[in-house]
């Protein structure tokens, strides 16, 4: 090999990096730019290249306040906590022009890369690069760039009080690598904020990505002009929630289809998960598959839990607590049978959490089977294996773990097909009609008969 041809040791290719990072622009934030305006916004972007499989060829992902002229990303970081940013500037506990200290911030563990990296039909909702950003785009960095990573990774010690139970009753043994004799498991866990590359958003959602543009623009009330007038910027930072991977045993085994991995996706319901309402099944089946993720990491496989921030179907708590009172005060009371019909009234559609962009942190670990997959949702079973993932096992929540009140919301969800298992086969129209809810005495005055929540005619079998 002639010396012309040598590949440029790793100084040299870092200083040639670097000369080709162009300089970055500071933008005055003593006044006011409308991104409305040409000239005023993203005159000169830094290019994306999603998908490219070098991280520098890609690009980093532009989207703080700094860097208006190059910024390359429609939205801001921190997804729906950016409006909180500018209550801080607002009340002058934050200067607008802080650029974050990364140095001790990076990884704990590595994830990635892989292949799925490089294919937008399997990442468009989360920049797969981010969590290397002090790795990859360091040069930016070094040259005053103000880039943000969108994902960190770190490790923790959870203790649930079902996990306790577990041990206490022998379901679970400790062995004081991934289950400790207290009931704490031991979890690597990766939050994620999510980065949208629209036309394949809109690819997924089965509309031009125009439409996409004016419909979020639209139901925003016009929050980002430049939806509408950049449509060559195709990046954007929605201000939605993100999500949470959890992990118990070692992320490594993930991406290798001779490893068990157990896996439930999981969509935020915080009257259940947090505070124990009994109205559904959402903290028993979270709970359950921790178990069974802490059993398969024992057995020397994964376990893995991926929270989304969805409350409410993605309708939110207030939608929901308004469907509550609906099913509640119904003629006849609560019923399975009118369980979709009451969220459609209230909100003019039964969900919004289209499960097209849940696959995506699947890919972003590498993810090609499944071997237990914790959920009856065929939704999301069907949105999984669309993308190219394995399933092999589905497990249904054991029915001892489904509280009373909650036979509304699986009944009604089995009728509608999905699969529950075993104990859930075979739900006809006469089942459907017979289970009916705990009836509350919300419009009785307080000390009511039903008022200490005693039950009205739950059936259960
Ligand atoms: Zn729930």
């Amino acid at each position: 090999m002639s010396a012309h041809t040598a590949p440029p040791s790793k100084k040299k290719r870092k200083s040639i990096e670097e000369d080709s990072i162009p300089t970055p622009e500071f933008t005055k934030l003593d006044h006011i730019n409308l991104t409305s305006h040409s000239g005023t916004f993203g005159v000169d972007p830094i290019p994306v290249s999603w998908g490219h499989p070098d991280p520098l060829v890609r690009g980093p992902v532009i989207c703080t306040v700094r860097h208006s002229s190059q910024r390359n990303a429609i939205g801001a970081h921190s997804g729906s906590y950016c409006v909180y940013t500018g209550l801080a500037v607002a009340a002058g506990k934050l200067n607008p022009e802080y650029v974050p200290n990364l140095k001790l911030t990076s990884p704990v563990f590595d994830i990635g890369p892989h292949s799925s990296w490089y294919d937008p039909k399997k990442i468009a909702s989360i920049d797969p690069f981010g969590h290397l950003t002090t790795d990859v785009y360091s040069s930016y960095l070094n040259k005053g760039f103000d880039i943000r990573p969108t994902i960190a990774i770190t490790k923790a010690h959870i203790d649930l009080p079902e996990t306790r139970e577990a041990v206490q009753s022998g379901r679970l043994k400790p062995d004081g690598k991934v289950l400790l004799p207290s009931g704490q498991s031991i979890v690597s866990k990766a939050a994620i904020e999510p980065v949208w590359y629209l036309p394949e958003i809109a690819r997924r959602f089965g509309c031009t990505e125009t439409t996409l543009r004016q419909s979020i623009f639209q139901m925003t009330n016009g929050m980002y002009p430049e939806l509408i007038t950049r449509p060559d910027i195709k990046i954007f930072l929605p201000p939605i929630g993100g999500l949470t991977i959890y992990i118990w045993g070692d992320p490594d085994t993930i991406p290798d289809e001779d490893i068990e991995l157990t896996c439930r996706v999981h969509d935020e319901c915080n009257g259940s998960d947090v505070f124990g309402s009994d109205i559904c099944t959402c903290r028993p089946y979270l709970t359950h598959a921790i178990e069974e993720c802490i059993k398969t990491a024992q057995r020397g496989g994964a376990g893995l839990v991926i929270y989304f921030r969805k409350e409410g179907r993605s309708l939110g708590e207030v939608t929901k607590y308004l469907v509550y009172n609906t099913r509640k005060r119904q003629e006849g009371g609560d019923s399975a049978e009118n369980y979709f019909a009451c969220t459609e009234q209230v909100a003019g559609v039964q969900d919004t959490r289209f499960q097209a962009l849940m696959p995506d942190p699947l890919h972003f670990l590498g993810v090609t089977k499944i071997h237990n997959f914790i959920s009856m949702s065929d939704m999301k079973y069907n949105a999984i294996v669309n993308t190219g993932i394995e399933i092999v096992n589905r497990v249904e929540i054991p029915k001892e773990l489904v509280p009373d009140d909650a036979q509304v919301e699986i009944t009604a969800k089995v009728f509608h097909g999905y699969n529950a298992g075993e104990a859930y086969q075979g739900i006809d129209e006469d089942e459907l009609k017979k289970t009916v809810g705990r009836e509350y005495a919300y419009d009785k005055p307080e000390g009511g008969e039903n008022a200490d929540g005693n039950r009205g005619n739950v059936v259960q079998d």
